[in-house]
């Protein structure tokens, strides 16, 4: 249930309209927009009459949110919300641009990428220390010793940091080095992993599972919200379909779609997205056109020998070229890079 106060409530009758929904058993959410306090009020409603909450002093509406997801739905949060990470905004009228390799390999490896990318226009260095291989015999990643480094070379060039987390147990480890705490495909829908970052006071990328619907990839970013962490993106990485020609099928359906169900920002990663290097500045291109706040993008100074997805790296000279070409394609849609 949706309960908007008159503009000018004063913060008593605030808080006594709050304590009385938490009364009748429900659990409440406020945010403000338009100089009106806004409560989700979500849970069991049968114990509560709509009609008699509109009497309540204060109380200027009372509406159904309809969508499964609440929080995250723009019925609650009408205007877009921004993410500060460090010195960047995310969700605003900036393009944000993560780059990176896919796994953290080793100390000349990430500062070569840093130094690149950050030269490029990426205000984010992407990397993954713990992976979520499919095969149990590929490389696994460096773990602590891969995010002291990736942490290393992203101060020395200025960046944030976006790093994988696999694990419950493993949240506050990757939130010690990591300013943005990915949760991947293929953890899309692990609960339990979802309530502790939810717990946590960290920017989450929550990347869409492999064969997710939107809806439940907005019903995971419920499950963070409701543990009272609101500061979610929401990543495209592609869905399985039954094309084969490329890794996975981009789904930049989804970019004004999400866009318009929910206030969160949306990153798109063209590079699992497609997984072939020539086709992935096209689709970061499209993906800007779409309306994405930001795109994250694998990129590698030797491709042909890393660890994990060389086949979707882009050479650090393919990712400037790339990053040129969506600054002219934000200039387009009113943002800037
Ligand atoms: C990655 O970012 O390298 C990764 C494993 O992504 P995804 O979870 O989208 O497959
Ligand atoms: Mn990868």
């Amino acid at each position: 249930m949706l309960v908007v106060l008159k503009p000018q409530t004063p913060e008593a009758t605030v808080a006594d309209v709050g304590a009385r929904l938490r009364m009748a058993g429900l659990a409440v959410h406020r945010t403000e927009h338009d100089g009106r306090v806004r409560f989700a009020a979500v849970g069991d409603l049968g114990a509560i009459d709509p009609k008699q909450v509109e009497s309540w002093s204060g109380v200027e509406s009372v509406a159904k949110l309809s969508k499964p997801f609440k929080l995250a739905s723009r019925a609650f949060h009408p205007h877009d919300t921004v993410i500060s990470v460090g010195r960047i905004a995310i969700g605003g009228p900036q393009i944000a641009v993560m780059a990176g390799p896919c796994s953290v390999e080793g100390e000349e490896q990430m500062f070569t990428i840093a130094k690149a990318v950050a030269e490029a226009g990426a205000t984010v260095l992407r990397g993954g220390a713990f992976k979520p291989r499919t095969s149990p015999y590929a490389f696994q990643g460096l773990g602590e010793e891969g995010l002291k480094l990736m942490r290393r070379a992203a101060d020395a060039y200025g960046l944030a940091v976006v790093s994988e987390v696999m694990e419950p147990d493993m949240v506050p480890l990757l939130a010690r080095y990591s300013d943005i705490l990915q949760i991947g495909a293929r953890n899309m829908q692990n609960y339990a992993l979802l309530r502790v970052v939810g717990h946590t006071e960290k920017p989450i990328l929550l990347k869409r599972g492999l064969s997710s619907t939107i809806e439940e990839w907005l019903l995971s970013a419920e499950h963070i919200m409701a543990r009272g962490n609101r500061q979610v993106m929401l990543c495209e990485r592609g869905i399985r379909t039954f094309e084969t020609y490329t890794r996975n099928t981009l789904d930049l359906n989804a970019v004004p779609v999400v866009k318009e169900l929910s206030h969160l920002p949306v990153i798109v990663d063209p590079s699992h997205g497609v997984g072939i290097r020539n086709k992935v500045a096209p689709m970061a291109r499209a993906s800007i056109a779409a309306g994405a706040d930001g795109v994250i993008v694998e990129v590698h100074h030797d491709p042909d020998r890393v660890l994990s997805d060389g086949a979707q790296s882009l050479y650090p000279e393919q990712f400037a070229e790339m990053v040129k070409q969506i600054r002219t394609i934000a200039e387009v849609v009113g943002r800037t890079v």
